[in-house]
């Protein structure tokens, strides 16, 4: 049988975990032994510098005695100085490998255009030129003739030549390209 009744009443907070908590003296007991050694070699170094300038201020104080004998109790209880280890020095990270030489990167270095195709001929050629030698037939190739005719570099019957064999160059380009 229940007779318990509810009356809506709101649950009991829960038990605190207060006494659960670790207390100081098991948490010691936790250190590693190299920690708990630290904390020793710390004690000793402190105790050390204290009798140092005591000594040197009043070698007869009570307080030099009380060093002298709390030095005295820690190696009696074993405690042999050791320095602190020297942390180890993280390897430095080998510098990053060199980049591998780019020849794009240099010709933007020395602001050499990029080479385009010859709407004469199709051969790589440096973009703005008014003419070009052609590799195909070692004839000039006339891209801008009115520039040419300017420049005064060819007869009036040479550049005419030029601009004919230029012409069927591009024909003949075309026709290759058709097929
Ligand atoms: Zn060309």
């Amino acid at each position: 049988m229940d007779f318990s009744i509810d009356y809506n009443t709101p649950s009991p907070t829960p038990l605190t975990t207060y006494e659960k908590e670790t207390p100081a003296e098991q948490l010691k007991c936790e250190l590693t032994p190299e920690e708990a050694y630290d904390i020793q070699r710390d004690r000793w170094l402190s105790l050390q510098t204290a009798l140092r300038e005591n000594l040197n201020r009043d070698k007869d104080s009570r307080y030099v005695t009380n060093l002298q004998e709390e030095i005295a109790r820690m190696i009696s209880n074993g405690f042999t100085y050791k320095p602190k280890p020297e942390p180890v020095k993280a390897v430095p990270a080998p510098a990053p490998a060199p980049k591998p030489f780019e020849q794009a990167s240099l010709r933007e270095e020395l602001g050499v255009p990029e080479k385009v195709s010859c709407e004469n001929c199709g051969e790589n050629i440096v973009p703005g030129n008014a003419s070009h030698l052609r590799d195909l037939d070692g004839e000039t190739c006339i891209l801008d003739e009115a520039r040419i005719k300017r420049s005064g570099r060819f007869t009036k019957e040479r550049l005419a030549e030029l601009v004919a064999l230029t012409e069927s160059v591009r024909k003949n380009l075309k026709k290759e390209n058709g097929n």
